[in-house]
């Protein structure tokens, strides 16, 4: 299902996955690539909403995650995108290295599990273009803010005109509640702590998340429920 959210912000909802497409002057962007089966789902979709595949640019991944790039190998293959990712994020995406897990012994056990999912069905992706935290976007007018904590080379991108906010998994929103991503697939928690705060600092009204519906009006607040707030940082520092 595609649904215009704002006005050129796509929201393609797939089942349990959001993937997002952004319109500029000369083409459409994807935001991430849903779960490895997703590709034909995602097409279909970019055509409903009126685009052709090859009018897909460009790709902008938040994070390597096999919910967010399930489909990438594919979709980059349909549409001959450019796939941009963040530097940390790339060897992870390109499957040279493993997504890491919490450190205890959850993590140490569902490892190889993982290692085998991900070999079983999840393609890699060559990323074209790497980005560095508060680098702007010419096409979309994006910006990067670099998020590490779930995996080292998380990022949300934002719209600082437009205060629209996409929040990858640093922030979902399931069941009507923004909470913090899953501790077994977040091996830095108090990296998405201090990701959490610095993204709560930010201007926007709109948030769209990787999971659960978009909140379009005030999701600064709700966001800053869940993010304690700089200044609230900075208050216990000065009490301390
Ligand atoms: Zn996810």
């Amino acid at each position: 299902m595609v649904v215009e959210s704002l006005p050129g912000i796509f929201r393609i909802s797939l089942k349990w996955v959001n993937v997002y497409l952004w319109k500029w002057s000369d083409g459409v962007t994807l935001i991430d690539a849903g779960v490895p089966w997703q590709a034909g789902d995602i097409l279909k979709a970019i055509k409903e909403a009126g685009f052709s595949p090859r009018e897909v640019r460009r790709i902008l991944v938040t994070h390597g995650d096999i919910d967010h790039i399930g489909a990438l190998a594919a979709l980059k293959a349909e549409t001959g995108a450019e796939v941009i990712a963040h530097g940390a994020e790339k060897p992870i995406i390109e499957r040279t290295t493993g997504r890491p897990l919490r450190k205890n012994l959850l993590g140490a056990l569902y490892r190889p599990i993982n290692g085998v999912i991900a070999a079983l069905i999840l393609k890699p992706a060559i990323v074209d273009k790497t980005v560095l935290d508060k680098e702007v976007l010419p096409e979309e007018g994006l910006k990067v803010v670099y998020t590490p904590g779930h995996t080292p080379g998380h990022v949300c991108y934002y719209h600082p005109e437009r205060k629209v906010l996409f929040t990858g998994d640093l922030f979902m929103h399931v069941r009507g509640s923004v909470r913090s991503p899953y501790g077994l697939f977040t091996p830095d928690p108090a990296g998405v702590k201090e990701s959490q705060r610095k993204v709560a600092a930010l201007d926007f009204d709109a948030a769209f998340f990787g999971h659960g519906e978009p909140i379009l009006k005030d999701a600064a607040s709700a966001i800053r429920k869940v993010a304690p707030s700089p200044l609230k940082r900075r208050r216990r520092l000065a009490d301390r």
